[in-house]
C-alpha cells in the first residue's frame, strides 16, 4: 500500500553505494559540542568530556518487527529511533547521538528510503540527537535497520534497573495498551483490504491507539519532570515487551517483590473502546501487549507527595519483600502471580 506509490521511482542501482550514502545523509548537520567528527571518515569521533557515555542498540526486521502493508516507512525511520532513545531515556539519561545501519533490497526505490530517512531526521530534529554514521548494505530479502543509540549522564544520575528497595513506590508514565490495540486494529483493516483492495478504512475513531503503534514518542521529559519535583528514581526500565515483563526485570534485578494494582493502571479511553469491541481484557492489554514505549520507574515512598495527582505520572503500585513474589492485586483483590509469558498462557491462570 504504501511503498508502491506511482511517483517516480529511482532504483538504488543507478546511485550505487556511496552516492546512497550521501544522498541520503545530506541534509544531517551535527548540533552536538561533544560530536568532533560525524559522517564521512572510518569511524566517527565524540568527546562526552567528563561524562559517562551511554550505548543502546536494536534491529528491527521487516516481517518479525514490522510490517510494510501499514507502516509508512517516514514512521519506520522514526520509530527505529524512538525505541533506541527510549532505552537511553531509560536509564535517566540525555540522548545525544545515533547510527544508522540498513540492509535494504533493489525493490525500493530511492524515494522509498527518502521517506524512511525523513522520519530518521524527523526524530533527530525533534530530540536533538547527532546522526553520526552507520552503514549501507544490500539485502536479498527485507528490509533491515539497525540503530544504535549513544547519551550522556552524570554518574549519579545513572539509573539502572538494580535500585528498587521494599516499600518504594511503582510509577509509570503515561499509559498503557494503546500501541497493541493500535496493531489489532492495523492487522484487521489489513485482512479487510486483502479482501477488498478497493476498501477505505475509517481509523479516525482508533487515531490515538493507532499513532501509538505507529510513531510511538520516547519520554525525553521524564528526566527532567523528575529533577524539577526533586525526586531520584531507584530504578527504571522503559516498557517495550509490557508492563508485566518490566515488572519482573525490575523485581529480579533489584532483588525485591512487587503488589501491582490493577485500577491503579492507566488506560486511555480509547484503548478501553478497543478492548471492548475486540473483546480483549484491558488489563491484560496493558500487561502483555508491549511497545508502549514508557518509562517504568520506582521512587522512595517520601515521595509520594511528589508524585500523586502528576497527569504524566501513575503510582500502580509498591515494592516488596522478594519472598512476597510479584503480584497483580485485581479490582476484586484477588492475587495473581504476575507471570512473563505470552497473552494465552497468563489468560489461562
Ligand atoms: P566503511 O567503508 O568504513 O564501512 P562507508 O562507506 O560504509 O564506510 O560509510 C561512509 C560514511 O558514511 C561513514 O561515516 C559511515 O558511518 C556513514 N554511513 C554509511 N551508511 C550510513 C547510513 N545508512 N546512515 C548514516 N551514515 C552512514
Ligand atoms: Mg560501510
Amino acid at each position: 500500500m504504501i511503498e508502491d506509490k506511482n511517483q517516480d521511482r529511482t532504483t538504488l542501482d543507478k546511485l550505487g553505494e556511496f552516492g546512497l550514502i550521501e544522498h541520503l545523509t545530506q541534509h544531517f548537520s551535527l548540533q552536538h559540542k561533544s560530536s568532533e567528527k560525524g559522517i564521512g571518515d572510518d569511524a566517527a569521533v565524540l568527546d562526552f568530556k567528563n561524562k559517562k557515555t551511554l550505548v543502546t542498540t536494536d534491529l528491527l526486521v521487516e516481517g518479525v518487527h514490522f510490517d510494510l502493508s501499514y507502516m509508512p516507512l517516514k514512521h519506520l525511520g522514526y520509530k527505529a529511533v524512538m525505541v533506541n532513545l527510549s532505552d537511553v531515556y531509560a536509564m535517566n539519561a540525555t540522548a545525544t547521538h545515533i547510527t544508522v545501519s540498513i540492509a535494504v533490497s533493489n525493490r525500493f526505490p530511492l524515494e522509498a528510503l527518502d521517506e524512511l530517512y525523513e522520519g530518521i531526521a524527523f526524530a533527530c530534529t525533534k530530540h536533538k540527537v547527532d546522526l553520526i554514521g552507520g552503514d549501507t548494505t544490500s539485502s536479498t530479502t527485507g528490509l533491515l535497520i539497525s540503530v544504535t543509540a549513544l547519551g550522556e549522564a552524570n554518574s549519579a544520575n545513572i539509573t539502572y534497573r538494580t535500585g528498587a528497595k521494599p516499600n518504594d513506590l511503582l510509577v509509570v508514565s503515561g499509559d498503557l495498551g494503546g500501541a497493541y490495540m493500535g496493531l489489532q486494529v492495523l492487522e484487521r483493516e489489513k485482512e479487510v483490504f486483502k479482501v477488498n483492495p478497493n476498501s477505505q478504512p475509517d481509523l479516525e475513531p482508533y487515531s490515538y491507539i493507532v499513532e501509538r503503534q505507529l510513531k510511538p514518542e520516547a519520554r525525553n521529559d521524564i528526566s527532567g519532570l523528575l529533577k524539577v519535583l526533586g525526586v531520584s528514581p531507584t530504578s527504571m526500565i522503559d516498557i517495550s515487551d509490557g508492563l508485566s515483563s518490566e515488572i519482573l526485570h525490575l523485581c529480579k534485578q533489584s532483588e525485591v517483590g512487587c503488589n501491582l494494582f490493577e485500577e491503579k493502571i492507566p488506560l486511555d479511553p480509547t484503548v478501553i473502546s478497543a478492548c471492548e469491541e475486540f473483546k480483549i481484557d484491558s488489563t491484560m492489554v496493558a500487561l502483555s501487549g508491549g511497545e508502549d514505549y514508557e518509562l517504568l520507574f520506582t521512587v522512595d515512598q517520601k515521595d509520594f507527595e511528589k508524585i500523586k495527582g502528576n497527569p504524566n505520572l501513575s503510582i500502580i503500585g509498591h515494592m516488596t519483600d522478594a519472598s512476597e513474589g510479584a503480584h497483580l492485586i485485581t479490582r476484586g483483590n484477588t492475587k495473581i502471580p504476575i507471570t512473563a509469558q505470552g497473552w494465552n498462557s497468563f489468560k489461562s491462570e
